[in-house]
């Protein structure tokens, strides 16, 4: 298979790109100017669906990152003061930019990752709502005023900006997972350094710009994007000033930043790495799941945490689900994500996809079968043909590791406790999808299933109003909802004097 013979992109498209390159800053962001690397240093942007560097980033160095750390920890201060409602305004001023300027966020998305532009154009509107709920939360962060139950004092009890932040986005969601981290830190009063996947600046550097322009004062965001994640995020965690981390990434790094954390004792927010179980019951409306499963697995060539890792079947619909869903994957368009009609872009490196490529080969050479796809598809670029794996047995990598990639492994399960053991049989709690049309048996599992997020009878769950966030290792706290503004925040509790002077009589507590 070859991608050349897609319909090719739009007339226009190359000088509306070199137009978006040119403005896309390509600076450090430190205390609101945009300026170049202590050093000179420079990093590479590459295209991944045609191996072309499109551009040219100054690379932070500990300096810089020192730099960025006082410029947030000097705008604290007056931060945390500057009224809830001015903070909220800035957020729908954001908000408001990004829908202005939409079609460049979604083009310089698929630029630098790959997604198909369509694809991209989602993430737009998913990020960008995370700005308007943001500011709607900004201005609804109660806190409380009561009497003690002995009557001996008042508690004044609110919250307060946990103080400047880390937050480390990763390459497969660029805009929105920046806008997960800064809107709800900008929302609760909170400073930041925003250090963005080396692999996908671009997107953060124009988020960025937008919050200049929406008004955002100085210091408030400072961007470092560098060829050095270490370099950047040693010196601000060894930072006394610092007083939270937010991580979204994989794992294993994420468990180094909670250990670089410790000596500080930093607020940690991680939102780490997946393996989500997708589970067809006998009683599943199939073309349901199938379209569930399809946007579960597929949905950014399948580089989501989120994504579908393993179908689940109940063996007497395994058949039919199989079948169905092949059709489906077949008719998928591989190619340049600005190209008309495409719907599965390249992987973001060769090394995700040679990574992707030894899954399958993995899977195969312990007896799994290929029902579509297995193959890379000839470059420029890293694509991988969409692939449908069944009798993959349980030991395969594909099913005990996150894939990050278009492949989809079935198996097979006989009843209900299989399918949940089979589904917790990980280290792994992230998402979860199930799909019956028998709604005690859905909530029965969702009970029972150890995942932060399980949809029912749907594919795609994440929401701006919702907390989205793992449990075991796919991490701590939420991000979205009423949740994600908290982890911004920490609670002060004010003890102040009965107004009324003296001790109620008789049964009232003594003060401790
Ligand atoms: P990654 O862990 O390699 O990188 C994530 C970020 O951490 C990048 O900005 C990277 O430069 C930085 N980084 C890498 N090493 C570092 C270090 N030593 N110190 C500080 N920063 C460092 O992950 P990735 O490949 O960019 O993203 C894919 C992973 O992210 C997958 O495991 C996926 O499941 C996970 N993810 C999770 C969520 C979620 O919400 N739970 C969302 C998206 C992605």
């Amino acid at each position: 298979m070859s991608i050349t013979d897609k319909a090719p992109a739009a007339p226009g498209i190359k000088d509306r790109i070199a137009d978006l390159l040119a403005k896309t800053p390509k600076g450090l962001l430190i205390d609101g100017r945009w300026r170049d690397a202590s050093d000179g240093a420079t990093f590479d942007v590459e295209n991944p669906a045609t191996g072309e560097v499109i551009a040219t980033l100054a690379s932070a160095t500990r300096e810089d990152a020192q730099a960025a750390m006082n410029a947030a920890a000097t705008a604290q201060e007056s931060w945390a003061r500057t009224p809830a409602r001015e903070r909220s305004e800035i957020l729908r001023a954001a908000f408001d930019l990004v829908q202005e300027r939409y079609d460049d966020l979604a083009l310089l998305m698929t630029l630098e990752m790959g997604k198909p532009f369509a694809e991209a154009q989602g993430e737009v509107k998913y990020g960008g709502e995370f700005l308007r709920w943001f500011s709607e939360e900004a201005v609804r962060d109660y806190g409380r005023y009561t009497e003690s139950p002995e009557g001996t004092l008042r508690m004044l009890v609110s919250r307060k900006p946990v103080g400047p932040c880390l937050l480390i986005t990763p390459w497969n969601f660029p805009l929105a997972m920046a806008t997960r981290k800064v809107a709800p830190a900008v929302a609760a009063g909170c400073t930041m350094v925003l250090k963005p996947a080396r692999l996908t600046p671009l997107t953060s550097q124009y988020f960025a710009q937008i919050m200049i322009d929406a008004g955002l004062p100085a210091g408030v965001l400072n961007v470092v994007s560098s060829a050095s994640a270490a370099a950047v995020s040693e010196p601000i965690m060894a930072d006394p000033r610092l007083r939270k981390v937010s991580f979204t990434g994989s794992t294993p790094v994420g468990k180094q930043l909670m250990k670089l954390a410790t000596d500080n004792v930093l607020r940690t927010s991680m939102e780490l790495g997946g393996n989500g179980p997708l589970l067809v019951f006998e009683d599943a409306d199939i073309d349901k799941a199938v379209a569930g499963a399809m946007a579960a697995k597929m949905r950014n060539m399948g580089e989501a945490c989120t994504a579908a890792n393993r179908l689940l079947v109940h063996e007497s619909v395994a058949e039919e689900f199989v079948t169905k869903l092949a059709e489906k994957m077949s008719a998928l368009t591989v190619g340049n994500g600005v190209d008309e009609g495409v719907t599965v872009g390249p992987l973001v490196e060769a090394k995700a996809r040679d990574s992707v490529e030894e899954f399958v080969a993995d899977a195969v050479s312990r007896g799994a079968e290929v029902v579509v796809g297995g193959a890379r598809v000839d470059g420029p670029g890293y694509f991988y043909q969409p692939t449908l794996l069944r009798n993959v047995p349980r030991d395969a990598r594909a099913v005990t590791e996150e894939i990050f990639g278009p492949v989809a492994p079935v198996v097979t399960f006989k009843d209900e406790d299989e399918a949940v053991e089979l589904a917790n049989s990980t280290e792994y709690g992230l998402a979860s999808y199930v799909f019956t049309e028998n709604i005690s048996r859905g909530l029965r599992i969702g009970d029972r299933i150890e995942f932060g997020l399980m949809g029912l009878n749907v594919g795609v769950i994440s929401n701006a109003a919702a907390p989205f966030g793992g449990v075991k290792q796919s991490g701590l706290g939420r991000e979205g909802g009423a949740e994600g503004i908290a982890e911004y925040t920490t609670t002060q509790y004010i003890g102040i004097e009965n107004p009324w002077g003296a001790l109620p009589p008789s049964g009232s507590g003594t003060p401790a």
